[in-house]
C-alpha cells in the first residue's frame, strides 16, 4: 500500500486502503470503480404542463403533511418525514414536485432499492401524465435527464450538485443504511433541498436532520385510517416453533387469506419451507438468491400460491391484498426493532382488507420484539388520541 494523498471525486474517500492504481499509475477509488459512467447534464425542460393527476384524493392528514413539506421547502428547510408503513409516503411529495417543476427546477426521487424504482416509476407517470418520467438503475441506465428522475441511490453519482429537490425514500434500508460512500454521493447531488422519508428513522437520523436546517414531520395514520396491525408474540422451543408456524399458516389459509412467512436466513427459510410444504402444497420459497424471484412474487400476487416463505427481501415495498404475516424466529439477531416494524407493516395495507394479522414466533421474547410492539402501539395511540410524542 502506497501512501498518497488522493480524494475520490465521487465519494470523498481518501483512505489508502481503498485506493488502487491503474496501468498508467493513476490512482482510483476502489469503492467507486463500478460507478464510472456518463454524468447527467443540466438541461432545462421545455415542458410546460406539470398537471398532477390523482386516482384518489389524499387523506386529510396526508394533505396536511404534503402542505407542510411544501411550505418548509419554500422556506429552504430540509425535511424528514416519519410516516408509518402504509401511510402513502410517496404521494406526500407530489405537490412539492409540481411546485418545483413549474419553476423549471430539477427534482428526483431516490431509493436504495432497484425493485422500488421499478415499482414507483409507473406511479409517477400516472401522477404526472404530461411529464417525462425517467428511471435509472444498475442495468437500466442510458437516459439520465428528464422532468422527474426516479433512481437508485447508487446512480446519484451521475448528478453532482444537481437537484433543486431530491427525495430520499427508505433511508434506513439496505444498502444505503450505514453506507458512508452512498451518503456522500447523496450529499453531493443536492443543489437545493432534500426530503427524507422513512417509517423507522433512527434517533441519529432525527438528530442529523435537525442539525442540518431540517424539520421532522410525523404521519402516524395509514391512508385508510385503520390502526397498524399489532403483532402477537408466540413463544415456542426450537421444534415447536415449526409446529406453531404450521398451525397459524393453516388457520390463515383456511380463512382464504394470503400469507408471507418471513425467515431470518436462506437456510432457515429452506428448512422451514420443506417442512411446511409437506402439509400445505400451494406455496413457494423466495430469497435474494432466487433468480426467478420477480416471477415468483408476480405469481403470488396473481393468486397461484397461498403462501410464500421469504427472507427479508419482501420486508419493504410490497403491497398485497388480504395479506397476513408470520415472522418465524423473530428473536433471531438479524431482526431489530426497525425491521420488525417494517415487516409487520406489510399486513393490512389495502383499503379492502385493512386489518391483517401479524404473528411473531420465537424462543425468546427479546428486547427488539418488545420495542417493535411498543412502538406500533404508540403510533396507534398517537393517531387515535392525538397524543404528541
Ligand atoms: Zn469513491
Amino acid at each position: 500500500m502506497r501512501n498518497i494523498s488522493f480524494t475520490c471525486p465521487i465519494c470523498g474517500n481518501s483512505d489508502n486502503k481503498y485506493i488502487g492504481f491503474d496501468i498508467k499509475n493513476k490512482p482510483y477509488c476502489r469503492l467507486c470503480c463500478r460507478l464510472s459512467g456518463s454524468k447527467a447534464s443540466y438541461k432545462v425542460s421545455n415542458n410546460v404542463d406539470y398537471s398532477l393527476h390523482l386516482d384518489y384524493p389524499l387523506s386529510e392528514k396526508q394533505q396536511e403533511i404534503a402542505n407542510q413539506i411544501k411550505s418548509h421547502l419554500i422556506e429552504k428547510h430540509n425535511v424528514l418525514v416519519h410516516a408509518v408503513t402504509g401511510a402513502g409516503k410517496t404521494e406526500l411529495i407530489y405537490e412539492s414536485f409540481k411546485y418545483y417543476l413549474s419553476k423549471n427546477l430539477k427534482v428526483g426521487f431516490a431509493t436504495p432499492r432497484k425493485d422500488v424504482v421499478i415499482d414507483l416509476t409507473p406511479r409517477f407517470k400516472d401522477a404526472f401524465p404530461k411529464c417525462n418520467v425517467v428511471s435509472i438503475y444498475g442495468d437500466h441506465s442510458s437516459v439520465f435527464e428528464g422532468d422527474i428522475l426516479v433512481l437508485t441511490t447508487h446512480q446519484l453519482y451521475r448528478y453532482n450538485n444537481y437537484f433543486d429537490l431530491i427525495v430520499l425514500d427508505e433511508i434506513d434500508a439496505f444498502p444505503y443504511k450505514g453506507n458512508k460512500q452512498l451518503e456522500t454521493i447523496f450529499r453531493k447531488c443536492i443543489k437545493g433541498n432534500y426530503v427524507l422519508l422513512s417509517a423507522t428513522p433512527s434517533s441519529s437520523d432525527i438528530k442529523k436532520i435537525k442539525e442540518d436546517n431540517g424539520v421532522v414531520l410525523q404521519l402516524f395514520e395509514r391512508y385508510h385510517k385503520h390502526d397498524l396491525p399489532l403483532p402477537t408474540f408466540i413463544k415456542g422451543n426450537y421444534y415447536s416453533c415449526y409446529l406453531k408456524c404450521l398451525k397459524y399458516l393453516r388457520h390463515f389459509i383456511k380463512e382464504n387469506k394470503k400469507v408471507f412467512v418471513f425467515t431470518p436466513t436462506i437456510d432457515i427459510g429452506k428448512s422451514l419451507y420443506s417442512f411446511l410444504s409437506l402439509f400445505i402444497k400451494n406455496g413457494d420459497f423466495v430469497s435474494s438468491k432466487e433468480e426467478e424471484r420477480s416471477l415468483i412474487i408476480e405469481r403470488f400476487k396473481k393468486g397461484y400460491y397461498s403462501y410464500l416463505v421469504t427472507t427479508s427481501i419482501l420486508e419493504r415495498g410490497v403491497t398485497i391484498e388480504n395479506l397476513q404475516v408470520i415472522v418465524f424466529r423473530a428473536d433471531n439477531t438479524i431482526y431489530d426493532c426497525a425491521s420488525l416494524i417494517q415487516i409487520a407493516g406489510r399486513a393490512g395495507r389495502k383499503i379492502k382488507s385493512p386489518n391483517g394479522q401479524v404473528i411473531f414466533i420465537g424462543e425468546i421474547y427479546n428486547d427488539e420484539i418488545k420495542k417493535a410492539i411498543t412502538e406500533i402501539k404508540k403510533y396507534n395511540e398517537v393517531k387515535n388520541n392525538g397524543k404528541v410524542l
